[in-house]
């Protein structure tokens, strides 16, 4: 499988409970190297932006105002089949519904405020990290 790079956000619910280096310690023991981070706070034009694709959907006041209420950490990962492990990593978008020791199981507290954002596709992946680092502050 090919080294792969994927977008990873670190959400407020996580950040207000100090959790960004347990999170962190998760995504390395599955293999997966930080190579760009930074922690900022979103505007609300970004976060629509980035959660576009659901703007339709009941819940994207609730998503956008949440992704705006607190400091997130934006990453990118790199290894081997990055996207597709990501998203193992992280669990089900529903914690009660994500498999043991994934971050979402371990630490989200509802399907809204679930700790973490990865890309789900290398297209997707490619846009949503331009949408954050310029090149040269991504370091592999
Ligand atoms: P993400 O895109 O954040 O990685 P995901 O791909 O697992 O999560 P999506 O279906 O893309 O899930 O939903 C995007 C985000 O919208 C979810 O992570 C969650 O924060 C929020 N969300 C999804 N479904 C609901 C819901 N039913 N109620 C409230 N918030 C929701
Ligand atoms: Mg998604």
């Amino acid at each position: 499988m090919a080294i792969e790079r994927t977008f990873s956000i670190i959400k407020p619910d996580a950040t207000a409970r100090n959790l960004t280096g347990a999170v962190n310690a998760m995504i390395e023991q599955a293999g997966l190297r930080i190579v760009a981070q930074k922690r900022v706070r979103i505007t609300r034009e970004q976060a629509e932006t980035f959660y576009a694709v659901h703007k339709a959907r009941p819940f994207f006041g609730e998503l956008v105002d949440f992704m705006i209420s607190g400091p997130v950490v934006v990453q990118v990962l790199e290894g081997e089949g990055a996207i597709a492990k990501y998203r193992d990593v992280m669990g089900a978008t529903d914690p009660a519904k994500a498999a043991p020791n994934t971050i979402r199981k371990v630490h989200a507290r509802s399907i809204g405020e679930n700790s973490v954002h990865g890309s789900d596709a290398a297209d997707t992946a490619k846009q949503e990290i331009a949408q954050f680092f310029a090149g040269n502050e991504i370091v592999g």
